[in-house]
């Protein structure tokens, strides 16, 4: 029994998760996506709140420029390009045999500065609000003074009377621990058994205690909360329900609204946007789709992207269940390549919250995944790590699946096509060591050739 039904009952109901549960790359349609307007009724978040998150990280922002100078030429602000990636568009149409309509960009968030992910934005943002509030309490700051003070000793002596904890498949980790550190706090990052030894090492060189766990995302969170709740001076980052990770996120989107008109590109009526966000827990996805929405409102379409050994968000989404359903229970091992994706129970907030706004959901096989990123260095020259060619993938899928076509028929987009945008969020990469960056583009390589010989072409 799967939340109060045998999983032959679920079969019998949603028709795809024979497909799903097969780990077949599969394209879900959101049957309840309704208009924004409607959606956002029920959503307790507004502008308001995101607008607090953007001013936060303003104040931050003489700060940020004097600890990580390489944020100086964006005098603080935390911001990755976004690019045109018209080479890649045309190898994809290629590799999957199907047109992409309208025009290819990448969003680099893998070239975020700090801690090279998605992570520097929701991660970095919730360790700052908590620096602020302890400041604050303390008197030590008050709103309007020049925040590069919290750079002197003095301030670094005070934070190191608090502790920071977090359980992470490697990227929420790296990001706490990098400002954490650097602000003075004590940190330590539990790692579930996906995250790359890089990754702890780097930690560890920047003095954070890394504690590695054997067990998957969800217990390793279970678990670093348990610890923290035991410690008065400790304060845990909760991936799974944390509203200040989701608002730190949704703070890309007027950066990005930015971005878009300085490129000249349109985003209407007539000129549809398409966001296509590698999903884990669901917040990093979660957070940019909410901003996304109240800057674009139907305008913008967001589908997200998941492995196909854990499409916990798809799970939790088609049957209504949430985060009372885990792709364990469906006979997935939650086993990817894809370690920021490794997560086998969805945010117990984010899916019910977007539960009328995500558009869809579809899944990536990691050979999928390593043949994508593979084909990124070839044509564009980007690096990119496994979880974020997800985004990539998006487009085709569209295209290429009946439910995709069915999207865009009952929301009147197939006439507008030609004019639209598709951004694929490259979510990490950039920090990445180059020896295991090029095993990754060998095995690219690697399952290409084979595929090719398996399928010759001409
Ligand atoms: C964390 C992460 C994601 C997804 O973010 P969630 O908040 O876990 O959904 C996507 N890509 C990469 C590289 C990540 O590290």
């Amino acid at each position: 029994m799967v939340s109060g039904k045998t999983i032959q009952e679920w079969g019998r109901e949603f028709p795809l998760l024979k497909n799903i549960m097969a780990t077949e790359e599969v394209f879900w349609r959101n049957p309840k996506y309704r208009a924004f307007e409607q959606a956002v009724r029920t959503i307790s978040l507004g502008e308001r709140d995101v607008k607090e998150a953007e001013e936060r990280l303003r104040r931050f922002a003489p700060y940020i420029a004097k600890v990580f100078p390489e944020t100086r030429n964006t005098n603080g602000i935390i911001e990755s390009p976004l690019v045109r990636i018209p080479n890649m568009q045309r190898r994809l149409e290629k590799m999957f045999q199907t047109n992409i309509e309208g025009e290819l960009l990448l969003k680099c968030d893998s070239h975020l500065p700090i801690s090279g992910s998605i992570k520097a934005r929701g991660g970095i943002y919730e360790v700052l609000k908590h620096a602020e509030d302890l400041a604050l309490a303390n008197g030590m700051i008050a709103i309007g003074d020049d925040y590069a003070v919290m750079a002197s000793e003095e301030f670094r002596q005070f934070f190191s009377r608090y502790s920071l904890v977090v359980g992470s498949t490697g990227n929420l980790g790296l990001s706490i621990g990098i400002i954490g550190a650097q602000l003075g706090f004590n940190v330590t990052v539990h790692m579930s058994v996906d995250a790359k030894q890089w990754k702890k090492d780097l930690l560890r060189s920047k003095g954070v205690t890394v504690i590695e766990h054997l067990t998957d995302y969800n217990k390793v969170v279970e678990e670093a909360r348990r610890q923290s709740a035991q410690d008065p001076t400790s304060y845990f980052i909760d991936d799974e329900n944390s509203i200040h990770l989701f608002l730190g996120y949704a703070v890309a989107a007027s950066r990005l609204k930015q971005q878009l008109e300085d490129m000249n590109i349109v985003v209407d009526e007539d000129h549809p946007l398409f966001v296509y966000l590698p999903c884990g827990v669901g917040g990093g996805p979660g957070g940019v789709t909410f901003g996304l929405k109240l800057v674009y409102g139907d305008h913008v379409h967001c589908f997200f992207a998941e492995p196909t050994h854990s499409p916990c968000m798809l799970l939790g989404l088609m049957t209504g269940q949430h985060d009372r359903v885990s792709v364990q229970e469906f006979g997935l091992d939650n086993k990817t390549e894809a370690d920021g994706l490794a997560v086998g129970r969805p945010s117990g907030f984010v899916g019910k919250m977007l539960e009328h706004v995500i558009s869809g959901v579809y899944t990536v096989d990691d050979q999928t995944l390593y043949r994508l990123l593979a084909a990124m260095v070839d044509t564009e020259n980007i690096r990119l790590e496994p979880s974020a060619l997800a985004g990539v993938a998006g487009p085709v899928w569209l295209f290429r699946d009946l439910a995709g076509q069915t999207y865009l028929e009952e929301n009147d987009l197939k006439e507008k096509m030609k004019n639209a945008t598709h951004i694929g969020w490259a979510t990490g990469g950039s920090m990445v060591p180059k020896d295991v960056m090029d095993g990754y583009y060998r095995e690219g390589e690697r399952i290409e050739k084979e595929l090719g010989d398996c399928f010759p072409q001409g």
